[in-house]
C-alpha cells in the first residue's frame, strides 16, 4: 500500500490508560453494524525496494479494465454482504491517486447503490506525492473523496533515496497544501522511521515537519525488512549485508522519539502506530481494531464477512497478480486465492491482538461473553501482575495498556490467551 510501511509492534508512547475518548463509532441505521468497504489498486509510478505490497510498476495503467473488473467483483460479492450500510471506504495499494477520479466516482457510485453510505461516511483515497497536485485533488473531491492520506515517509532527500522513493519533501509539502486548496478538511500522512541512513535527530525533525504540515492524522511505521521475501531488494541487500538499518533497540528510541513529539502537537496516540487529534482517528481502520465486518476489492484485498452473532465468519483474500484477477472475473468467478472458515477461537484471538493495540483497551468482559471464555478469571493473576508493574489499568472489566504495555503488546496478549 502507498505510503504503509510493513507492520511493525511498535514501542513506547506517551499516552497511556484513560486515552478512551476515541472517534464515536459511525451513525448506522438503527441495529446496524460499523462496514467498511476497502478497494485495493495495485499500480504505482515504480517498485520501492522495501515494499512487498501486492503493487507493480506500470507506464500504462488499464483505468477502465480495472474499474470495470473491480465493478463486477462487487455484484459476485452482494450475496455473502447484504443489507448493509458502509461506515467507511478506503482506496488503497498500490498508489490509488493513479486512478483517475472519473473511475473512482464510478466506483463510489456502485458502491453507494449496494451499500447507501452513511451521512458520515468516511471515505479516503491514498496518495503518493509524486501524482498529487490540486486539480487531481478537487476531482476527487467532487468525486465523494473525502479523506486524503499522503505517503510522506520522510522529510530527508537522503532518507527518501534510500527507501527509493522518488519524490521530494517539498513535493509532500505541496501535495498537502493542494490537498487543502481542494477541499480536504482531514488529511493523513504516513511516516517510517528506522530507514537506512535515519538517525533520532533526523527522525525528530522528520516528526517535527510532519506536525508543521498541520494534518489531523498521522501513522507512524517502522521500517521492517525480516520475513519479507527474498524477491524484495532491501531485505535481501540486509541479509547478504549490503544495508545496514537501525537495530531494534535504536529503532525503539526513535518510535519514541517520534511519538513524543507527535503528542506534545496534540497528535494523541490511538493505536500503536497511530496518531490523530481527537475526532479524527481514521474510522475505516478502527473497525478492523475492534473486529468489525468489511469487504475487500482488488487485486489482492482481503474481506472479511461477519456473522450476526459475531462469533464466526469468512475471510478471503484475493489473487494477487492483475492478470489472474482479471481471468477469473472475465469467467464470472470470485478472484479468490485462498478463503477460511473463521470460528470463534480465531475470532478470540484476533480481538485480543488488535483490541490491546487501541488506547481505548479491550473489554474483556464483553468478550468472555461473546467467545464463552472466562479470561477475566482465569487469569486475574496476569491481570493484576501486569497493572501492578504498570503495564496496564485493569479495573476487573477493562484493560487498557499503557505506554509500557504497548511495547510488550504481543507478549501481553500471548500471556491472556486462554
Ligand atoms: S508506492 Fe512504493 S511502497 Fe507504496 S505500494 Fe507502491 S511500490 Fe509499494
Amino acid at each position: 500500500m502507498d505510503g504503509k510501511a510493513p507492520r511493525s509492534a511498535g514501542a513506547g508512547s506517551e499516552s497511556t490508560a484513560g486515552d478512551r475518548a476515541l472517534a464515536p463509532e459511525p451513525a448506522c441505521p438503527p441495529g446496524a453494524q460499523p462496514f467498511g468497504i476497502y478497494l485495493h489498486f495495485p499500480y504505482c509510478l515504480s517498485k520501492c525496494p522495501y515494499c512487498d505490497f501486492a503493487s507493480r510498476a506500470a507506464a500504462i495503467v488499464p483505468q477502465e479494465r480495472y474499474t470495470q473488473a473491480v465493478r463486477r467483483e462487487l455484484e459476485l460479492r452482494a450475496s455473502e454482504f447484504p443489507r448493509r450500510a458502509a461506515t467507511s471506504v478506503f482506496f488503497g495499494g498500490g498508489t490509488p491517486s493513479l486512478w483517475e477520479a472519473r473511475e473512482v466516482g464510478g466506483v463510489l457510485q456502485a458502491l453507494d447503490r449496494a451499500y447507501p453510505f452513511t451521512a458520515d461516511c468516511e471515505i479516503t483515497l491514498e496518495a503518493n506525492p509524486g501524482a498529487s497536485d490540486e486539480a487531481r485533488f478537487a476531482a476527487y473531491r467532487a468525486a465523494g473523496v473525502n479523506r486524503l492520506s499522503v505517503g510522506a515517509q520522510s522529510f530527508q532527500p537522503s532518507v527518501l533515496q534510500n527507501l527509493g522513493r522518488r519524490h521530494t519533501p517539498d513535493e509532500t509539502a505541496r501535495a498537502v497544501q493542494a490537498a487543502r486548496a481542494a477541499g480536504f478538511e482531514n488529511v493523513s500522512v504516513d511516516l517510517i522511521y528506522g530507514a537506512p541512513g535515519h538517525t533520532g535527530a533526523l527522525v525528530l525533525d522528520d516528526a517535527r515537519r510532519a506536525v508543521a504540515l498541520g494534518t489531523e492524522h498521522v501513522s507512524a511505521y517502522a521500517l521492517t525488512l525480516e520475513h519479507l521475501a527474498e524477491e524484495v531488494p532491501m531485505a535481501r541487500d540486509r541479509r547478504r549485508g549490503l544495508i545496514t538499518v537501525p537495530d531494534d533497540d535504536t529503532q525503539a528510541q526513535m518510535g519514541a522519539v517520534l511519538r513524543a513529539e507527535l503528542e506534545r502537537a496534540g497528535l494523541k496516540r490511538y493505536e500503536i502506530s497511530n496518531f490523530a487529534h481527537p475526532g479524527r482517528e481514521a474510522r475505516h481502520n478502527l473497525n478492523y481494531w475492534r473486529g468489525g465486518g468489511y469487504l475487500g476489492l482488488g487485486v489482492s484485498a482481503s474481506g472479511f464477512a461477519r456473522a450476526s452473532d459475531g462469533r464466526r465468519g469468512r475471510r478471503y483474500t484475493n489473487r494477487r497478480a492483475p492478470e489472474s484477477y482479471f481471468a477469473a472475473l472475465d469467467r464470472r468467478e470470485l478472484p479468490e486465492k485462498e478463503q477460511e472458515r473463521i470460528g470463534t477461537r480465531e475470532v478470540l484471538l484476533e480481538r485480543l491482538y488488535t483490541g490491546l493495540r487501541l488506547t481505548e483497551g479491550l473489554d474483556l468482559a464483553t468478550l468472555d461473553g461473546l467467545c464463552g471464555t472466562a479470561i477475566c478469571r482465569t487469569k486475574a493473576q496476569e491481570l493484576t501482575r501486569f497493572a501492578a508493574g504498570g503495564l496496564c489499568t485493569w479495573d476487573g472489566t477493562r484493560i487498557t495498556l499503557t505506554e509500557r504495555g504497548l511495547d510488550l503488546h504481543t507478549s501481553i496478549a500471548a500471556a491472556l490467551t486462554p
